[in-house]
C-alpha cells in the first residue's frame, strides 16, 4: 500500500495496486504536471519491486559502430556521416578485432554493435563484423543491430527480414538490440526519419526475432517533437507486440530503454533536451504501461549518472553497463563519462540503495572469480 494518493491519481493508483492495466487515457493523464511527480515515482517503485526486488542489474560490455556512415539523414542524429565527410569511417578487420580483444581483456561478456547504413558497403561486409567477432571471441554475447539495419540488410539482399535474421544467427548472432523505434506515430516518424523502416517493419523485425527464439530490446525518443499521445500510443503498441510473443511462448522484450534526446549536432538543435523531471516522468509512466515487460533501463550515458541514479526508484531496475566507445550520444552532446569502472558503478547503485547484480545479456547472473567468469541462474523475482 503506498502513503500518498492525490485525487487527481487515485483511480490508476486503484488500478496498479490490483494489477490492471492501464490505458491510453490513463498514460496520457500521468504526463500531466497534475500529477504529483513523486507520488508517480512511488507508484511506479511498486511495480518495480513487485517485479525485481531490489535488484539493481548492470552487465561489463563494450561498444562498437562498424561505420558512420549512412544513407539517411535522420534530423535527431548527430553521428551519422555523409560518404565524403572528414569525419566518416567504416573499420578495417583489424579495427574489429582489436575492439574484440579489448572487450574481451577487459572482462566483456556483451558487445552491442549498431551503427549507419553504408551507401557501398555490401550485406557481406555486415555479417562479416559479425562472423569475425563470434569466431575470434566466441565468450562475447553479440547484441546487433536495429530493425533499421536488418530492414537495410533484406533490401540489399532481396531477402526476407527472416532470411536476414536466421543468416546473421548463422554469423553469431545473439539478440537484437531495440533502437531506431523513435516514436513510431506516422504524425511524427513522417517528421524526423521519413526514409528509414517504418513501424511496421520494425515490428516485423522484433515479432521474427521473438519467433526464432532470439530476446530483444525495446527503446523510445522522446523529448523532440512529440507530444505524450505519440509516447503513449508508442508504449502501447510495444505492450501489444509482447503481448502477442509471450501469448506464443517465445521469449520477447526483456528490456524498454526510454531515451531521451540529445539536441546538440542535430537538425533539432533548437530544442531543449528533456529536463530531469521528465526523464523521471518518462521513466516512471513507461514502468506502469509496460506491465509485461520485465526490465527498464536507466541509460546512464544518456540521463546523466546522477538521475540514472534517482531512476532507480521511478521504476528502473537496469542501469545498463559499464560501457566502452559509446559514440552515438557523445557526438550529440552527452558530457557523461565514456566508461564507468566496475566499482564505480556498482556504487552508483549502492549509493541508490539498491543491491547490485552483474547480469549477462539473458539477464543470468555472472559469477566471476580469478579465472574468468561463467553465468549462473537466470534471475526471477516477480511476474
Ligand atoms: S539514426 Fe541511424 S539511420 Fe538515422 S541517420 Fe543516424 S545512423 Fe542513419
Amino acid at each position: 500500500m503506498l502513503r500518498t494518493s492525490s485525487k487527481i491519481l487515485r483511480p490508476i493508483r486503484e488500478k496498479v495496486e490490483a494489477g490492471e492495466r492501464l490505458n491510453l487515457d490513463d498514460g496520457v493523464l500521468l504526463y500531466s504536471n497534475d500529477v504529483p511527480l513523486p507520488e508517480l515515482g512511488e507508484l511506479a517503485n511498486l511495480v518495480r519491486e513487485r517485479k525485481n526486488g531490489n535488484f539493481a542489474y548492470y552487465n561489463i560490455n563494450t561498444h562498437l559502430n562498424p561505420t558512420n556512415i549512412c544513407v539517411y539523414r535522420c534530423t535527431f542524429c548527430a553521428f551519422r556521416s555523409d560518404l565524403r565527410d572528414a569525419k566518416g569511417y567504416a573499420m578495417s578487420d583489424e579495427q574489429i578485432l582489436a575492439r574484440g580483444q579489448e572487450a574481451v581483456s577487459a572482462g566483456s561478456t556483451e558487445m552491442h554493435i549498431v551503427g549507419g547504413l553504408h551507401h557501398q558497403a555490401k550485406y557481406e561486409w555486415y555479417r562479416n563484423v559479425v562472423s569475425l567477432l563470434h569466431e575470434n571471441f566466441p565468450t562475447l554475447h553479440l547484441k546487433a543491430w536495429t530493425p533499421v539495419e536488418i530492414d537495410w540488410f533484406a533490401r540489399q539482399t532481396g531477402k526476407s527480414i527472416r532470411w536476414v535474421l536466421e543468416d546473421m544467427m548463422d554469423a553469431g548472432l545473439g539478440s537484437c538490440t531495440g533502437g531506431g523505434a523513435e516514436i513510431f506515430h506516422p504524425e511524427v516518424r513522417d517528421q524526423i526519419c521519413e526514409h528509414k523502416a517504418d513501424s511496421s517493419r520494425w515490428f516485423e523485425s522484433h515479432r521474427t526475432a521473438h519467433e526464432l527464439g532470439l530476446r530483444s530490446n525495446c527503446t523510445m525518443l522522446y523529448g523532440h517533437i512529440e507530444k505524450p499521445y505519440h509516447r503513449i500510443d508508442h508504449l502501447i503498441r510495444l505492450r501489444e507486440l509482447q503481448d502477442a510473443s509471450l501469448q506464443k511462448g517465445w521469449g520477447g522484450f526483456q528490456t524498454f530503454i526510454p531515451l531521451a534526446f540529445h539536441p546538440e549536432n542535430t537538425g533539432l538543435s533548437h530544442i531543449t533536451k528533456p529536463s530531469g523531471p521528465m526523464d523521471l516522468r518518462t521513466m516512471a509512466i513507461s514502468r506502469l504501461m509496460l506491465d509485461n515487460v520485465p526490465h527498464m533501463k536507466a541509460y546512464w550515458i544518456m540521463l546523466g549518472v546522477g538521475t540514472a541514479q534517482i531512476a532507480l526508484s521511478y521504476g528502473a531496475d537496469d542501469i545498463d553497463g559499464t560501457v566502452r566507445h559509446e559514440l552515438i550520444y557523445h557526438d550529440a552532446g552527452a558530457e557523461t563519462p565514456e566508461v564507468l569502472s566496475v566499482e564505480k558503478i556498482r556504487r552508483v547503485i549502492e549509493e541508490a540503495g539498491r543491491e547490485p547484480v552483474e547480469r549477462d545479456t539473458l539477464y543470468r547472473r555472472v559469477e566471476r572469480d580469478e579465472s574468468g567468469w561463467r553465468v549462473g541462474e537466470a534471475i526471477a523475482v516477480g511476474g
